[in-house]
């Protein structure tokens, strides 16, 4: 990456432009000196070196055509990268958990204690002012398989397995973590899915890892099986999600991304018995996070010197 020393304009551009100004506030208050600007209707190319963008449309990279280095303001690349009209010598640089992870971390830990403890039998129990009882819950006897060893997914291996569950991790590269039993590539993966009562999926989306839940998936994991999904919608065979739990194969899902969003009226996962659904919040952006480690990425940008984060686009994330 290369970068210049005068005064350096960065080009913003949100689907929520409400979010803009505070992003704005956040790189001044972090000491971070540039003039920001904006795509104006009619006009042509800003000519800005640098953009800072959350779900820009395809035209943006089309007419900005000065652009070195695009700061993704969310961990997730996929819909820049699917649009393929990213010009190779651009940089494509993404959030690196700044807040996303433990939040994420808390809603699989959440997730756990609904599905393992059943925790809807008490919501049940106090509209009957019924005093419920338990039985004590083994986590021993719910290992849970994460799908992505990444910075986030980690971070959720480590928390459940502070907690005693049995964990397991899949990754495309053979990776090392203390109690968490790792595997790799799609030679592991049988035997990843076969260890596991539950599924999270917390992957980049790429054209190797759509639908990866699948019927085949569901089918080799263990009795009682359930899937939390956290990654993106194209990860699920939604399909095959409905008829294994219709059958049994699966006992339920936690579902926060799907193939279309906002999650259509009629559709089925709204009023399905075995499925939860949250509406894509399992790891809202911190803006002050993101923006702090968006303003030392630009700083090291302008410095010449490396910074992570930065998207492989031949591996997709
Ligand atoms: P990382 O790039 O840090 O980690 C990705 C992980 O997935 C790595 O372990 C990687 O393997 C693994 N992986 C990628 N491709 C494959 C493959 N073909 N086979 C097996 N493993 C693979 O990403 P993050 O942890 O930061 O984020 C992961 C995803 O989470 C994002 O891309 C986004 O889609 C989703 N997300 C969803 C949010 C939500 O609100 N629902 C919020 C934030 C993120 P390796 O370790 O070998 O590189």
């Amino acid at each position: 990456m290369s970068a210049g020393v005068s005064s350096l304009e960065i080009l913003f551009h949100s689907i929520r432009p409400e979010q803009v100004e505070n992003w704005i506030q956040i790189l001044r208050d972090e000491g971070l000196e540039f003039t920001p600007v904006y795509r104006q209707p009619g006009q042509g190319p800003t000519g800005a070196r640098l953009a800072v963008v959350w779900m820009p449309p395809a035209q943006l990279f089309h007419d900005e055509d000065r652009l070195e280095v695009v700061f993704n303001v969310g961990a997730g690349v996929d819909a820049i990268l699917e649009a393929n009209v990213l010009p190779e010598q651009v940089d494509l640089v993404r959030l690196e958990d700044s807040g996303m992870a433990a939040k994420m971390a808390e809603y699989v830990i959440h997730a756990m204690a609904e599905i393992t403890r059943n925790m809807g039998q008490f919501r049940d129990a106090q509209q009957q002012r019924a005093w419920a009882s338990a039985e004590h819950v083994y986590t021993e006897d719910w290992p849970v398989g994460i799908l992505g060893l990444g910075v986030i997914g980690s971070k959720i291996a480590a928390g459940l397995a502070s907690m005693g569950y049995p964990v397991r991790g899949w990754s495309r590269r053979q990776r090392h973590f203390d109690g968490v039993e790792c595997f790799a590539g799609e030679d592991g993966f049988n035997e990843f899915v076969a260890g596991s009562r539950v599924l999270v999926n917390v992957l980049p989306l790429t054209p190797e890892t759509r639908h990866v839940l699948n019927r085949d998936t569901f089918g080799n994991m263990l009795p009682g099986g359930h899937i939390i999904n956290i990654g993106r919608g194209e990860h699920l065979d939604e399909d095959a999600l409905l008829a294994c739990l219709d059958d049994g194969t699966l006992a339920g899902a936690t579902l926060d991304v799907f193939t279309t969003e906002p999650l259509p009226h009629s559709h089925p996962f709204w009023t399905h018995p075995k499925v939860v659904i949250t509406p894509h919040i399992s790891g809202t952006t911190n803006a002050r996070l993101a923006m702090r480690q968006i303003a030392a990425k630009v700083r090291a940008w302008r410095a010449g010197t490396p910074l992570t984060g930065a998207v492989d686009r031949r591996a997709g994330y």
